[in-house]
């Protein structure tokens, strides 16, 4: 048995069970302050019998196991949960915490549209732009998780919107988010026609995205999900066109249209996520030892 908590911006979904076919309990904990909420939660878990729990939660996060600070939210511009530790919902439980966006992916690897790759990437396109890539069936880790989504990439010729991020203005977050299309605009994103001049911009820099994980990360497949991309199913094509241009045939890669996909979890793949981080430490057994304070 396992224990999933997906820690979100406005609800928190704990889940026991194994996978998406064996649900033995759901709750789902509205995000307040963070200590009511990480209470509220410890609760729930702890009227369940589980083996390992995964955590997958909003970013940035402090991974690295060195620092003083493992698993700890870093500066989220949801400022009452900078410095909040997850640690203390592990108490004693072998535990992995990671980000959303990786959870996302090794679900979509255990269940979904990655099943019998060794390598893929996630990317999800919301209120950021985030990426989780897995290697060799591992997530891709260093000095911390990816931050892929910030990547500079050139704009569409003659553009000159300057890009929302608050720390590089036009980096892929700052070109393809939610607020970034709302930016561009002056509407909000959900509400822009699906033919809107706007969606090539957005859909240019992911494609760009893509052209460079596919040359550096290697993945043999890339998830697109997210609220902007599920949202705007005619951005999926827009983004293949670009790629397709960009790659230029370059890396033997195939078609398209079998490289860049959409997620096959939809929205389950956020309560899914941590099933499937906590699903590594019983498959893996010394992954115990590394990902685990
Ligand atoms: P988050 O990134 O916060 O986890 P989501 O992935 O749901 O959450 O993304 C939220 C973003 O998606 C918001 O910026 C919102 O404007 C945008 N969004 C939601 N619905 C649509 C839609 N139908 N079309 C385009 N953008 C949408
Ligand atoms: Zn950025």
């Amino acid at each position: 048995m396992l224990a999933g908590v997906e820690l979100g911006g406005t609800k928190c979904i704990c889940t026991w069970g194994t996978g998406q076919d064996d649900v033995r309990g759901q709750e789902v904990i509205a995000t307040g302050p963070p200590a009511a909420t990480l209470a509220a939660i410890a609760r729930v878990l702890a009227g369940w019998d589980f083996r390992a729990l995964g955590i997958a939660s909003f970013g940035p996060l402090e991974l690295d196991r060195a620092s003083p600070d493992f698993g700890t939210i870093l500066a989220t511009p949801k400022s009452l949960w900078r410095g909040t530790s997850l640690l203390p919902l592990a108490k004693d439980m072998p535990c992995i915490i990671d980000t959303d966006v990786n959870g996302a992916a090794l679900a979509e690897g255990r269940w979904g549209a990655a099943q019998g790759l060794h390598s893929w990437a996630y990317i999800t396109v919301g209120t950021g732009v985030g990426v989780g890539s897995v290697s060799g069936g591992r997530i891709l880790r260093g000095a911390g998780h990816s931050e892929a989504g910030h990547q500079r990439i050139p704009k569409l010729a003659g553009d000159r919107f300057g890009g929302t991020c608050m720390f590089h203005g036009d980096c892929v977050e700052g070109l393809a988010s939610g607020p970034a299309l709302a930016a561009r605009t002056g509407r909000e994103a959900a509400l822009l026609p699906s033919d809107h001049p706007a969606w090539n911009h957005g859909a240019h820099a992911i494609a760009m995205l893509c052209h460079n994980l596919l040359l550096t990360t290697l993945p043999e497949r890339i998830m697109i999900g997210g609220g902007v991309t599920n949202g705007q199913p005619q951005l999926l094509a827009m983004v293949r066109d670009h790629l397709a241009n960009s790659l230029a045939d370059y890396g033997n890669r195939g078609p398209v249209d079998q490289l860049v996909v959409p997620p096959a979890l939809g929205a389950r793949a956020g309560w899914l996520g941590p099933l499937a981080l906590a699903a590594t430490i019983i498959d893996e057994p010394g992954q115990r030892r590394s990902l685990q304070k």
